[in-house]
């Protein structure tokens, strides 16, 4: 067991944002957060890399609570890739990439530092663009960039919110090949949040759909992706085709408020 979550709640000031949510994932397993605008997603993520303290419940790493392991260690293990970033200063692509291994760095980057950099540039094919403008990239190859960084920390958790927004349809599942193989050969453990309804349920073990903060369900992407449930949390009629055990949703029309 890997990461664990237990009664956590979080309040933006008076407005409390995420209630009562319990999860875990294990090693190699990929969950997917499901949800409309607003339902929490991202707010989860921060609390697990603890941008956010909750104000109450644990989240746990093998058993020990992340607010009591010192942050540079926390760094080792966990990777965020956050939704976008804009870097308004130049940085090429190896600096941002390298920037992943500060938690391991003392002064100067040692070999193996560029070791595992390189490596990494070369999995993503990023390598050609190593020495270009971050700033000059497009969308897809700067998230490329984002996860790249994120691999080379190394983690054994990997949290990436929306790590397909903004992609062409190529990008999205070649982003979504690699952050699988990635878990499934290393046996590190990701949490993603996205709303893809087809793409999620082909690349996660697990599905967890929030409602207005709450886990409104939780399961194998068949039990989760169901009209039932798109209908309750996303206010759409769906229709649910079943392949090899995978759900595809094809969405009908939006419903009127309730
Ligand atoms: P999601 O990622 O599912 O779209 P978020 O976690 O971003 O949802 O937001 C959850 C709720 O918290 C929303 O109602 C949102 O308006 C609110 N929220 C998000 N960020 C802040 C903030 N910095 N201050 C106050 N409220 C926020």
């Amino acid at each position: 067991m890997k990461l664990k979550i237990q009664g956590l709640n979080f309040r933006y000031n008076s407005r409390l944002v995420l209630k009562d949510i319990n999860l875990e994932v294990g090693e190699g397993e990929i969950l997917t957060l499901l949800g409309p605008n607003g339902s929490g997603k991202t707010t989860l993520l921060r609390c697990i890399v603890r941008i956010f303290n909750p104000e109450k419940g644990h989240i746990l790493i093998n058993g020990k609570q992340i607010s009591k392991i010192k942050r540079k260690e926390l760094a080792k293990r966990i990777g965020y890739v956050p939704q976008s970033e804009h870097s308004s200063f130049p940085t090429t692509v190896l600096d941002a990439v390298l920037i992943g291994r500060k938690p391991y760095l003392n002064w100067n980057p040692s070999d193996k530092d560029f070791r595992v950099v390189s490596e990494v540039l070369h999995l993503l094919e990023l390598k050609e663009f190593a020495l270009r403008d971050l700033n000059e990239l497009s969308g897809g190859e700067k998230q490329k960039v984002l996860i790249a960084r994120a691999i080379v920390q190394e983690p054994e958790i990997m949290l990436l919110d929306e790590p397909t927004a903004n992609l062409d349809l190529r990008h999205q599942l070649e982003i979504l090949e690699i952050i699988k193989k990635l878990v499934k050969e290393k046996g590190i453990s990701a949490i993603m949040a996205m709303h893809d309804l087809n793409l999620a349920p082909r690349y996660s073990d697990k599905l967890v759909m929030l409602k207005n903060g709450e886990i409104f369900c939780m399961g194998a992407p068949e039990q989760v992706i169901t009209s039932g449930n798109i209908k309750s949390v996303y206010e759409v009629e769906a229709t649910i085709y079943n392949q090899s055990r995978t759900p595809y949703v094809v969405a009908k029309r939006a419903l009127k408020k309730l």
